[in-house]
């Protein structure tokens, strides 16, 4: 991977957290009665999840929070179409209202595995929030219960997403 990419902004650090507050009022007012599990998908939604956690308490929620590691991606720009599991989360699920949370919705294939994985190991629901989907690409029949923002067919970084395994600590989202 070369060092000097050219990246050029798409999505400003101001309209991410404009977008993660709307997401949270949501959330927080859907979930008001039950807390969720919520389960970040590793790695590329850990900031997403930091953001929103943190918004998510300052509209009241209280959720449990786990990690899932799973990776398609290999180290460029296409996915590999295979999804493995690198990390299962900690705990029991059984009758837990999960809420997934991932970077961006693109083929589907990962958050249809994740959703599949936690409805077998019992859940009582699997809802799914995504910082960013990209429309027309879906490989596998499923939709996002909360998305940040529709994006044009670009490969974006930043904020959690890599390239290469570079540029997660960006505060923006970039182009390539
Ligand atoms: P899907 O399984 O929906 O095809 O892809 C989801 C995963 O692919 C995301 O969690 C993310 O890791 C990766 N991905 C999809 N599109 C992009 C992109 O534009 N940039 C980056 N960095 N990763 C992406
Ligand atoms: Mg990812």
């Amino acid at each position: 991977v070369r060092a000097d990419l050219s990246i050029r902004p798409l999505i400003e650090e101001a309209a991410l957290a404009e977008a993660v507050r709307r997401l949270a009022q949501r959330i927080a007012a859907d979930f008001a009665e039950t807390p969720p599990l919520i389960i970040p998908l590793l790695r590329g939604s850990f900031m997403f999840a930091a953001d929103l956690l943190r918004a998510l308490s300052k509209q009241g929620l209280a959720p449990h929070v786990d990690f899932l590691w799973l990776g398609s991606y290999g180290t460029g720009t296409q996915s590999s179409g295979v999804v493995t599991m690198h990390h299962d989360i900690g705990r029991d699920v059984t009758g837990m209202k999960v809420l997934l949370l991932d970077d961006i919705l693109e083929s589907g294939r990962t958050l249809a595995f994740a959703r599949e994985y936690f409805l077998s190991r019992g859940a009582a629901s699997v809802a799914i929030a995504v910082l960013l989907e990209k429309p027309g690409k879906r490989v596998v029949a499923i939709e996002a219960d909360y998305v940040g923002f529709t994006i044009e067919d670009h490969f974006v970084v930043g904020y959690g997403l890599d390239y290469g395994d570079r540029y997660r600590e960006l505060p923006y989202i970039a182009v390539v």
